[in-house]
Parts: structure tokens; C-alpha cells; sequence
């Protein structure tokens, strides 16, 4: 279901509306006044089903379950430009990220590539594992033939750091 049939057949929540609100510090969602600057320059509208200034719109009116059940959330790359452009320090990215941290709390459906991302820094404490490469001889290449220094894993005390920030990220 798309979010516009979403968003026809549903309420608002006021509830959700003050807790996303809580979630965003600095940033003022009231202030926005549609001018469009965020979307104009965001590399993910084309595949974002919504664009920024109406995640703002819709967030502010407290359809923030319609949000988070379309998904669009995840599409964000979070290059932080809607946030750099917008002339009301609204940032519609803080809100996007909210969204997420909201669709995790609920145990909604999260893409799989961020499951991967999230293995693969506690394998390598990257958000990618080190991938090999190919040059234009087409000769194979990974870290040790380019010289580079080995790889080093993260250490308990990383991992133990990491799992303590998810948790605190939950509980706000
Ligand atoms: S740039 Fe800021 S004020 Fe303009 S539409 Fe986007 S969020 Fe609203
Ligand atoms: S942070 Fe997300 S919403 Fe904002 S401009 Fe970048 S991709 Fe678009």
C-alpha cells in the first residue's frame, strides 16, 4: 500500500507525533514552510516514495505509523544535505533517522542490507567488509597485493561499546 492510501484511510497520532518530536533535539519541524529546498537537492528523491519536505509535512501531523509502514525511511542515504539547504533548521534527515529508531522500537520490518551493515561492523567495525578488487588488466586484487596493512578486527571492547550504544539508542 502506498503512503498516500496510507495516509487516506488513517488518523493521525498525537502520541507518536510527540515522541518523534522528542527524538529530533534542536530541530523544528513547525518551522518548515513547504519552500522545497530539500527536495530539490536530495540525492535519494527519485527513489524515495515520499520527498523530505513531506516527510516533514506528514511527521508534524502525526502520521508517523504511516511512515514507518511504507518504508520510505529507509531509502535516505543520509548524505545530511536536506539539513545543510534547509533555511529553518528543520532537517528533515533528523527526522528520517527518528523514524527509523521508532520502526526498530516497534520490531517493523528493517531492510536487509542494514542487518548487513550492522554484522559487518561488528566483524570489521566498518559498515563494509573489505571487498576485492579488479584492475583494468583485469588482474584480482585484495589488501595484501595492493600493499595495504592487514586487516585488523574489532576487539571485545569495541563490540561491548557497540551493543551498549544499540541499547541506549532503544531505550531514548
Ligand atoms: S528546506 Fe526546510 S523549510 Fe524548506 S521544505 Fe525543506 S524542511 Fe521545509
Ligand atoms: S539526508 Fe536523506 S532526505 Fe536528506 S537530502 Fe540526503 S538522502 Fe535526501
Amino acid at each position: 500500500m502506498s503512503i498516500t492510501d496510507l495516509t487516506t484511510t488513517k488518523k493521525p497520532d498525537s502520541a507518536l507525533r510527540l515522541k518523534i518530536l522528542g527524538k529530533i533535539g534542536e530541530q523544528k519541524p513547525y518551522n518548515c514552510f513547504q519552500c522545497i529546498r530539500c527536495t530539490s537537492g536530495c540525492p535519494s528523491m527519485k527513489m524515495l516514495e515520499l520527498k523530505p519536505h513531506e516527510i516533514v509535512s506528514l511527521a508534524r501531523l502525526g502520521f508517523v505509523e504511516e511512515l514507518i509502514t511504507s518504508g520510505i525511511a529507509w531509502t535516505c542515504t543520509t548524505c545530511l544535505k536536506c539539513k545543510e539547504r534547509c533555511p529553518q533548521a528543520v532537517a528533515p534527515v533528523d527526522l528520517i533517522i527518528a523514524l527509523r529508531n521508532i520502526a526498530v522500537e516497534k520490531e517493523a520490518k528493517v531492510p536487509e542490507s542494514f542487518l548487513h551493515s550492522l554484522s559487518a561492523i561488528l566483524e570489521t567495525g566498518f559498515i563494509q567488509k573489505p571487498q576485492n578488487t579488479v584492475t583494468r588488466k583485469l588482474e584480482r586484487m585484495n589488501r595484501e597485493k595492493l600493499g595495504l596493512p592487514k586487516f585488523c578486527e574489532p576487539d571485545e571492547k569495541f563490540k561491548a561499546a557497540f551493543f551498549k550504544v544499540l541499547e541506549q539508542s532503544q531505550e531514548e
